[in-house]
């Protein structure tokens, strides 16, 4: 008996997300006293067996296929359709990030089964398994429970929702490759390129997010918070109102339809704080809210707060860093 965990990888570049599934993977394993298996798609995964193996993995499936050489949601599902029908897992586990969500779906509808995704407390019962999973964009933890059926249990982890920790002992990390067969018709979405920062931090792994809302008044305005950013060692972020302002990108936007961020410290200025803004930010591990309004949710949920304006807080806070550093 196994528990098989997809893992993520773009050509070859470990998700780091992965380290967080690996987590989950062998507490449930040990939970059920067998081995975790890891699924890896493409050829290029090949090279990624023996962060799996550290991870504890026990076994490494490796998917190929020349449609696997990018990531495409049909391609991965199918290609992990024939492995799970090869293999027989009990559960099939990705991190809820967009793609392992997105895997995992089009997995429960090849197996005709049910599919419980952004769990956070898995316990596994003879038939029926109870899960606590975030819904409503973590707004709302639910109480549920899954029943086994003819195919596996297939979960996945909310994102964030489970800390990386690295396993007491390696696992054997036995590669099986397998030769999967895939229509053509899988190629109807792939990544075909790739844009934006490709070296440094990201804003999901940043350990220092600087966010803007609409409070910073413009796209130039952003100008101080990269800067403060930078002497941070951190990342710019912003709220949706202002990718709807065209200030920034998309792929700067924290929250719901954005970027779910779990920083050291978050310092959020001009933002008011929206349920859909906050889903994103909760996991940060601190929040530095600056608003001139005292009654925002933002200040409310921060751990400090300013109440000021932006424009004078931000350069103030820049000029003591550089002049402490001298
Ligand atoms: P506002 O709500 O307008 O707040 C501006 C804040 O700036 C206020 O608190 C004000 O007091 C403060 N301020 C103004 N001037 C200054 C100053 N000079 N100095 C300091 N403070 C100042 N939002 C997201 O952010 N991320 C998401 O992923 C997201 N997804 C959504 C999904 C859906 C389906 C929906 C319906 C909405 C979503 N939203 C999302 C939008 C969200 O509801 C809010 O509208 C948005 O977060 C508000 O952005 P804001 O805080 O920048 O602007």
């Amino acid at each position: 008996m196994s528990v098989l965990l997809v893992c993520d990888h773009d050509r070859g570049v470990w998700a780091d997300a992965n380290d967080e599934g690996l987590t989950a993977g062998r507490s449930l394993a040990e939970q059920l006293s067998c081995d975790l298996h890891v699924a890896l798609m493409g050829e290029a995964g090949e090279a990624l067996a023996a962060e799996a193996a550290s991870g504890g993995a026990a076994a490494v499936h490796i998917a190929t296929h020349p449609h696997l050489s990018d990531y495409g949601s049909d391609a991965w599902a199918d290609a992990l359709a024939a492995v799970v029908a090869d293999q027989s897992p009990v559960a099939v586990l990705a991190v809820g990030t967009d793609r392992g969500n997105e895997v995992l779906a089009q997995l429960a509808a090849r197996l005709d089964t049910a599919f419980v995704a952004n769990c956070t407390v898995v316990e596994p019962g003879d038939d029926l398994w109870k899960v606590t999973r975030s819904q409503w964009g973590g707004s709302l933890l639910e109480d549920t429970s899954i029943a086994g059926g003819a195919g596996p249990y297939l979960l996945s982890f909310g994102h964030h929702a489970v800390e990386a920790q690295p396993a007491a002992a390696p696992g054997a990390g036995t590669v099986q490759i397998h030769a999967v067969e895939l229509d053509d018709s899988v190629l109807v979405t792939q990544v075909k390129d790739r844009e934006g920062a490709s070296a440094g931090v990201t804003l999901s792994t940043a350990p220092v997010v600087v966010s803007g809302g609409r409070g910073v008044g413009s796209a130039e305005g952003f100008g101080i918070l990269e800067e403060l950013a930078g002497l941070m060692g951190g990342v710019v972020g912003c709220s949706r109102a202002v990718t709807n302002l065209g200030w920034r990108n998309h792929t700067d936007q924290v929250g719901q339809t954005g970027t779910r961020i779990a920083p050291e410290i978050y310092i959020a200025t001009g933002i008011s704080g929206a349920i859909q803004h906050w889903v994103g930010a909760m996991a940060s591990k601190r929040i530095l809210a600056v608003n001139t309004d005292p009654e925002a949710n933002m200040v409310a949920k921060a751990d400090y707060a300013v109440i000021a304006d932006l424009h004078e807080v931000v350069p103030a806070i820049t000029a003591e860093i550089q002049r402490r550093r001298g």
